[in-house]
């Protein structure tokens, strides 16, 4: 395995040299475009890695898998439905469209900005701390890491710049999809999406879904094998934005991208694949990332379909 993906992270290299990394606030764009690594976390805790696996960066949207399995948790699917569909959609991933002209106001996907906001509005905890803590402990839980924190530097950048994911939110309090808490709600999200990580760490949110809910190096249970299916499922069909079409038929497996060049992808029952690669393509999921992720689906024939 670790040749395999020594050689597969080299041959795609030169993909980094054509994506963008995020510029949408000053922090990100400092993102090193060239790096590009891999860390398969497999269901019997094996590990293995290879390229710029250590590099750090911000979880963005892979975070959005963590606030829908705490919501999921802390109310269940037909409460969660009530204010979130779990609906593809082929606009962006900040897209304000469909909150107007859908009949119920409702956020597509929980994968979505809007849907994310909507799913944080859901989760226990009376206050922002609460709220903030009850999925940051529960990502430091399922990673095994206690030392993820957020990155104070894109977090201020994305509270002082947030202003599409702040009209997004104050258009679902008008349509009552979430409360009069907006600005609280919205500090926990740019809080989520600053947490910093590297591939590790999101090979081993992957390596909790694909083992239905059980911590492969402790043998926990932490969530249900149900909730699990959920969010395999939303990932499958919204997880790479409305990129999600084409990754499911070049890759076919559940896989959750973020703007920071991350990207998680989950393989029932056999492993979490955590990548990093900071440019990005137009549709905003990491170009080497999908590269190697395309490879190792189909050198070991990974596909669910
Ligand atoms: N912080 C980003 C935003 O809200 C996250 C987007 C993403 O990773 O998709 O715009």
């Amino acid at each position: 395995m670790k040749d395999l993906l020594d050689a597969i992270v080299e041959n795609n290299r030169h993909w980094t040299q054509y994506g963008n990394v995020a510029t949408y606030i000053p922090e990100l764009s400092k993102g090193n475009a060239h790096a590009l690594g891999v860390y398969v976390y497999d269901v019997d805790g094996n590990e293995y890695s290879s390229g710029d696996y250590d590099v750090k960066f911000t979880i963005q949207s892979v975070s959005k898998i963590v606030s829908f399995m705490c919501a999921l948790m802390d109310n269940n699917f037909e409460k969660l439905c009530t204010k979130i569909s779990v609906a593809p959609t082929h606009d962006g991933f900040n897209s304000i469209v469909n909150l107007e002209t859908k009949n119920s106001h409702k956020p597509l996907n929980p994968m979505i900005n809007s849907g994310a906001i909507a799913t944080i509005s859901m989760v226990k905890g009376d206050t922002p701390e609460d709220k903030f803590n009850r999925i940051l402990d529960f990502m430091k839980k399922i990673t095994n890491n206690p030392n993820i924190n957020i990155n104070h530097d894109v977090y201020h950048s994305e509270k002082n710049t947030g202003d599409r994911n702040r009209a997004l939110a104050y258009f679902m309090k008008s349509t009552r999809i979430i409360g009069d808490d907006v600005e609280w709600i919205l500090d926990v999200y740019f809080k989520l999406c600053s947490m910093e990580v590297t591939c590790k760490d999101i090979a081993y949110i992957g390596a909790l879904l694909a083992n239905d809910g059980v911590l492969p190096f402790n043998g926990e249970r932490v969530t249900t094998k149900d909730i699990c299916k959920i969010v395999k499922a939303v990932m499958t069909t919204c997880g790479m934005y409305d990129g999600s079409g084409e990754f499911a038929v070049s890759v076919g497996v559940p896989a959750k991208s973020g703007v920071g060049g991350g990207i998680v992808a989950v393989v029932p029952k056999k492993m979490g694949i955590g990548v990093v690669g900071p440019a990005l393509d137009k549709k905003g999921n990491s170009i080497g990332g999908i590269q190697i992720l395309k490879d190792l689906s189909n050198r070991l024939d990974l596909s669910i379909f």
